[in-house]
């Protein structure tokens, strides 16, 4: 594995493998790496002759400064990982050199409906700054296929609209990968780490409750269902930000008594954001593949 720390270096590296013919694979990630981030690597390294991963804890898309403070970083443990996953190159850029002084004044970027539901309404401008660093590091690395996580699945959906807004929907495919789990169904993340012992006893409830929704799922009103798994997780000591149930293709949220409810066929997926104290832990998960 090849690191680069400067965007010229990982250019004209680049460059030359393109010339070459070569397809390349991209996976951005934040770090503090864990086996579901090790599944993109492999999606990639399955489909394309390069792989490139970067690790940049972005700080323009934290709305709450403690929780990028309190980001975890494990940077030799990653590189091991990553070499070990068979990763080709590793981009670790310095916050300058993803955002050079002097570079253009914050670009606003139009998600529309996307921004202003589920993490869109509970983290303003979120959004804008994964939409900004992702901008970036598309340019920069302008790979044939991105490898992105349906654990973030929001995020998936803004990306997706992001490379559309570049002009780039066509050259890059955007490929969502599953979400790996821990035997007891807590999705991985990075944040789990700064779970104590007994937070972490707690936390398989979320994937608990949206399994609770999809095997509860019945036509009609939803609203009810909503509101039990809701109380499920407040029983359990977690603060929902949000548990809801929405078009798995638009994300529009199923939003009743007003309307009808569900039909039983639109493909749906729950999604929710929890605290459990001081951490913030999202899953999602699609009711009727
Ligand atoms: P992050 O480092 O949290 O920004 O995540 C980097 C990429 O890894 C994103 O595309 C995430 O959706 C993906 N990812 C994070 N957790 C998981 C997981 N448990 N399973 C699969 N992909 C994941």
């Amino acid at each position: 594995m090849i690191l680069f720390k400067k965007v010229a270096g990982l250019q004209q590296y680049l460059t030359r493998l393109k010339q070459k013919g070569h397809t390349i694979g991209f996976a951005p990630t934040m770090g503090a790496l864990h086996e579901g981030h090790l599944s993109l690597i492999e999606s990639s390294r399955k489909a394309n002759a390069i792989t490139v991963s970067s690790i940049f804890v972005n700080p323009a898309q934290f709305n709450d400064p403690k929780d990028f403070e309190k980001y975890p970083v494990t940077i030799e443990k990653d590189i091991l990982m990553l070499e070990t996953a068979g990763c080709s190159v590793l981009f670790l850029p310095s916050v300058e050199e993803i955002y050079p002084a002097g570079s253009p004044a914050k670009e606003y970027y139009d998600l529309g409906y996307l921004e202003t539901i589920l993490e869109g309404k509970y983290r303003p401008g979120h959004f804008q700054g994964v939409c900004k660093v992702m901008d970036r590091l598309l340019d920069i690395v302008r790979p044939g296929n991105l490898y992105l996580g349906q654990k973030d699945y929001q995020q998936c959906m803004v990306i997706a609209k992001l490379t559309e807004l570049m002009g780039k929907k066509d050259s890059i495919i955007t490929n969502i990968c599953p979400t790996l789990r821990e035997p007891d169904g807590l999705a991985m993340s990075s944040r789990n780490m700064r779970l104590n012992k007994e937070e972490r006893e707690i936390a398989p409830a979320i994937y608990q409750t949206l399994t609770f929704i999809k095997e509860n799922l019945t036509k009609g009103s939803l609203h009810e269902l909503k509101a039990k798994a809701s109380a499920k997780l407040v029983a359990k000591g977690f603060k929902p930000d949000y548990i809801e149930i929405a078009d798995a293709a638009t994300l529009q949220i199923i939003n009743d008594p007003e309307a009808t409810g569900w039909d039983g066929k639109q493909k749906l997926v729950a999604l929710t954001a929890v605290f459990l104290h001081e951490v913030r832990l999202i899953d999602n998960l699609l009711l009727n593949e």
